[in-house]
């Protein structure tokens, strides 16, 4: 009898959310390898998490700011940046 195939899902928590928790840091505080990815209304703070790769967000917000695409295409990405690292 063939063992139950198992299925994991990511839960969608709608848009605009990233699966990471900012330390809300202030510009001044922001070292060059901290996400950029802007909180707040009017007194911005920064989520200031581990940048990926080159650009200026976390994965996490890298992948908010393009796009989430499927699982398998996340997957890709990640394995390609860690190739190129
Ligand atoms: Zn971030």
């Amino acid at each position: 009898m063939p063992a139950p195939q198992q299925f994991s899902c990511e839960p969608i928590s709608g848009l605009r959310q990233a699966d990471v928790v900012p330390l809300l840091l202030p510009l001044l505080d922001l070292a060059p390898d901290q996400c950029r990815w802007p909180y707040g209304d009017g007194l911005f703070v920064f989520c200031g998490c581990e940048v990926w790769g080159s650009g200026p967000y976390c994965e996490p917000h890298l992948s908010l700011s393009q796009g989430r695409g499927t699982s398998s295409e996340r997957e890709a990405h990640r394995v390609s940046n860690k190739q190129a690292a």
